[in-house]
């Protein structure tokens, strides 16, 4: 089968998830809560270290949405988020009524840029009179940022960080892991994330208490009453027993899975290296330990003679899948009006950047193929 499909980043199951799902069906623990939950979260745990208390959600959506519910961001405040993301970073800003402030990338992690975040706060000072309720900066790709800048900034405005680690799990800067350096971390385990609940999230918390109080507002907030008691909105946020289990088996291959998805990057790095004009993104020093979730490159069109759609839609032709790069928040319709504190780096990279297919589903021969038809683009 030379010419199957090649996918950007498939989910792809340990053997040890069935194991834990029968175990829940057997004792019929079939609710988003039982020993499965409990377990998947105490796996967490022992991950970050740092004394972190680690609470499993639906969605990593779910994540940043009650961690800005707990901060008590709510109509009028204004929130501080990466521009070059997902749209899943910024929607749960505007869930609560507030306003997204969106802030740039720096040109070597494509992450938040610190200077700028201190740019914004400055300004968002002036023009308001408040200082933002949060910020959110996220690691694209699983590409750690300059997290020792932004906390040191966020300490000294006082402003809460809710680092959006979703693409980044099992990555680190420091050796420490992504998500455990602010006051709130958030991860994803959607289908096509690093280890996958099918769908699900978590959001990492920093003590004990913190955690009762986002299971609270993710069981729709019901005071300890035999009766049906709500003092405060509540959500329908917490993960299902199943999906845990399958979380519990994704577990046992992640250090496969960082493993594998690390070698793939060096394998693209040697198949580029002679081509003038395609960059792998790649950590920019020893501090950075990016778990490479999807590889990326950047294709110069003055070198290489050609743009990044063109070679989209050439790999496509060829059953390849890739991607351009998130388009940056601060040009999407939905944001339009929202301020921004932009230096171009985001909007550059847009027009440049391609993810390419990544992952334990993508074998050696495969990466092959995915740069051979690149470079079969390129001019020569
Ligand atoms: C996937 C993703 C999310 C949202 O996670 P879900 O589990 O899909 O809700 C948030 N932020 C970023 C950067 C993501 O890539």
């Amino acid at each position: 089968m030379a010419n199957s499909k090649i996918l950007l980043c498939l989910a792809h199951m340990s053997g040890q998830e069935m194991k834990y799902i029968q175990e829940a069906f057997d004792t019929n623990w079939v609710v988003p809560l039982g020993p499965n939950v409990n377990a998947f979260e105490k796996d967490l745990e022992a991950l970050c270290e740092q004394g972190k208390h680690v609470v499993v959600l639906s969605s990593g959506t779910a994540a940043i949405h009650l961690a800005l519910v707990n901060l008590g961001v709510s109509r009028g405040d204004e929130v501080i988020c990466q521009s070059m993301t997902f749209s899943a970073s910024a929607n749960p800003i505007v869930y609560q009524g507030a306003t997204p402030v969106f802030v740039d990338s720096e040109a070597d992690s494509w992450n938040m840029d610190p200077n700028l975040l201190e740019e914004a706060i400055k300004d968002r000072i002036a023009k308001t009179g408040r200082k933002p309720k949060a910020i959110i900066p996220v690691y694209l790709y699983g590409m750690p940022g300059m997290i020792d800048e932004i906390m040191e900034i966020a300490n000294r405005y006082e402003i809460p960080v809710i680092e959006d680690s979703a693409e980044a799990f099992g990555s680190r800067y420091r050796n420490q892991l992504c998500g455990t350096f602010g006051d709130y971390g958030i991860m994803s385990f959607n289908g096509n994330k690093m280890i996958t609940t099918s769908g699900g999230g978590a959001l990492i918390c920093p003590d004990e208490a913190t955690k009762r109080k986002i299971m609270f507002y993710a069981t729709q907030s019901r005071e300890p009453m035999p009766y049906y008691l709500h003092k405060e909105i509540g959500y329908n946020y917490r993960m299902s027993n199943i999906c845990a289990g399958i979380g519990r088996g994704q577990m046992t291959v992640l250090d496969e899975h960082l493993a594998h998805h690390r070698h793939l990057c060096d394998r693209y790095v040697e198949l580029f290296a002679d081509v003038d004009g395609i960059t792998v993104h790649l950590n920019p020093d020893e501090r950075y330990d990016s778990n490479y979730w999807l590889n990326t490159i950047l294709i110069d069109p003055a070198k290489t003679g050609v743009d990044y759609e063109t070679v989209r839609q050439h790999l496509e032709s060829c059953d390849i899948e890739s991607r351009p790069l998130w388009k940056p928040m601060h040009t999407q319709p939905v944001f339009a009006g929202a301020p921004a504190y932009v230096n171009g780096v985001s909007e550059h990279l847009f027009t440049m950047g391609l993810c390419l297919p990544s992952g334990p589903c993508v074998s050696d021969s495969d990466v092959e193929r995915v740069a051979h038809e690149i470079i079969s683009c390129c001019k020569r």
